[in-house]
């Protein structure tokens, strides 16, 4: 595999660093359009430098933004929301170019979900509040204050990169923490004009500072001794490096890994239903979903049936101009990444696991790869075991609710899982025994802003999403009252009483 020449456009946008409000324009990288395999835009680069002046700037405006009331900083998240919205086919048209989505996903989904997601946290910041508060000792009163933890690192992938910031920037700010983000280095931009928006819409300079580049300016911010908590998306390896960086320093951390779904059909389930779900599931996104439905697990009697049937629905999915909505699935967000996915398909045709659909490189301009169906791999195979982040799927079989959940719980993974059955006891019962973050009983995919979304297992800590996320960016303070006014009582006295 040989990778192409990346052409360039004539005239670029030059998209900046936002660090206190400012637009900072320094250095060059190019953004490659993941459709065309062209470059549309260039970015700044963030130095090392760079990072000390986001986290000095948000130390000083986090200060003034948690001296806000909750009404104060609700109002001024939903001026942003509101803002956002006004922006919004503006935001998808550009995620769709930069992430290379299909128009319909940036419109309908990622850019409204994310919008939902800010004005989630603006309403339910006005209700944080500390549970126990009382009287727990003679003569003292507690209570409990949820206090922000002070500056946020964020660290985002590029699969999601508008929603992922969302996820994070919703939250920590909600809870009166200002936030210094890096999106992934190939998908920038509207990140970059999300931040331009908070600022138009009034937001305080410095709440939400923007930096661009890699591993360098990711492990400067994780180690900044101003920085109190890192929130990380991206793979397991990364997260492992951060949690190591933020252990070291002390610092809380989130963090939202990897995935490899299971996807469980049993001969009990509405077999149409969950051949459209498959569908969705494996293929949103061109696959690169942390929760896509990576492992298709049938029970033996219905195999061939959804096999056949789920072949042909999987045919008829539109690859084509992101533009067009008539377009289903889009590119890949890289050739690099391209030729990871490819080259998995071309190792499993190797191992002689049989490809029932694509698994070819397809022609022509950009970074397109054809859904993929393997079946009946060894559940040791690297394809069922290892994240290939692409339309590739594996339908394997099984015998019985045992085999199923031995297989399904067969993995490092546990960020989500989906169960299709009419019988509701062994929707209860699967459910139950599944060790995953989130489990859904006939669908696969949904979220809400209310429900909370992370992993166990390899998958990560902490959860995104919900008034669980909220709790991630608060620290509980027990603030203790003596309340009985006499010098010589409390239990101090009891030990150091006689004098
Ligand atoms: P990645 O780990 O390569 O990169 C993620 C981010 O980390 C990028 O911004 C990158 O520049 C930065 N980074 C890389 N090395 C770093 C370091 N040493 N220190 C600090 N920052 C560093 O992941 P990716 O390829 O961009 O994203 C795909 C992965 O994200 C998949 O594994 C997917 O499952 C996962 N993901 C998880 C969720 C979830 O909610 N659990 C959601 C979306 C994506």
């Amino acid at each position: 595999m040989t990778s192409k020449k990346i052409m360039r456009n004539t005239s670029l946008r030059h998209f900046p660093l936002i660090i206190n409000g400012k637009e900072i324009t320094h250095g060059s990288q190019d953004l490659v359009a993941p459709a065309t395999g062209e470059v549309f835009a260039t970015v700044a680069v963030a130095t090392v430098k760079d990072v000390q002046d986001a986290v000095k700037a948000a130390v000083i405006a986090q200060k003034s933004w948690v001296a806000l009331s909750p009404a104060e900083r609700s109002n001024a998240l939903l001026k942003f929301a509101d803002a956002l919205e006004q922006h919004s086919e503006q935001l998808a048209n550009l995620e769709s170019e930069n992430a290379g989505k299909p128009i319909k996903l940036a419109k309908y989904s990622d850019i409204p979900v994310a919008i939902d997601n800010i004005r989630y946290f603006a309403g339910v910041l006005r209700r944080i509040e500390g549970v126990g508060a009382g009287s727990y000792m003679g003569g003292y009163s507690s209570m409990i204050e949820r206090v922000p933890v002070g500056v946020v690192a964020a660290i985002t992938p590029w699969n999601y990169p508008f929603m992922m910031a969302a996820w994070k920037l919703g939250p920590a700010l909600a809870a009166g923490n200002a936030v210094v983000i890096k999106p992934a280095p190939n998908t920038p931009t509207t990140t970059i004009e999300m931040a331009r928006i908070a600022i138009s819409a009034g937001l305080p300079a410095g709440l939400i500072n923007v930096l661009t580049g890699g591993a360098e300016v990711g492990e400067a911010m994780v180690t900044h001794k101003n920085v109190r908590m890192v929130t990380f998306t991206g793979s397991t390896r990364t997260g492992r490096r951060i949690g190591e960086l933020a252990g070291l320093g002390t610092k809380r951390v989130t963090l939202e890994l990897g995935g490899k779904a299971p996807f469980i059909v049993f001969d009990d389930a509405d077999l149409e239903a969950a051949v459209q779900g498959a569908v969705a599931g494996a293929f949103i996104n061109a696959g690169q979903d942390c929760t896509q439905a990576a492992r298709i697990y049938v029970q033996q009697k219905s195999f061939d049936t959804f096999l056949k049937r789920f072949k042909a629905v999987t045919s008829t999915i539109r690859m084509g101009k992101l533009g067009s909505e008539s377009t289903d699935m889009g590119p890949l967000t890289s050739q690099v990444h391209r030729e990871k996915v490819h080259g998995m398909v071309l190792a499993a045709k190797k191992q002689k696991i049989k490809i029932e659909l694509g698994g070819e490189l397809p022609k022509g301009a950009g970074f397109y790869y054809p859904p993929t169906i393997l079946v009946n791999a060894p559940q040791n195979s690297s394809v069922v075991q290892e994240e290939i982040f692409g339309p590739v799927v594996v339908v394997n079989s099984f015998k019985d609710e045992a085999e199923a959940i031995e297989l399904a719980n067969d993995t490092i993974y546990g960020l989500a899982a989906s169960v299709w059955t009419l019988n509701i006891q062994r929707a209860f019962r699967v459910s139950s025994a599944l060790e995953f973050g989130t489990v859904w009983v006939n669908d696969h995919l949904p979220l809400t802003s209310e429900m909370p979304t992370g992993g166990m297992k390899d998958s990560g800590v902490g959860k995104d999403l919900s008034h669980y996320a909220l709790e991630e960016y608060t620290i509980p303070k027990h603030v203790m009252f003596d309340t009985s006014g006499d010098a010589r009582k409390g239990w101090h006295f009891t030990i150091f009483g006689d004098q």
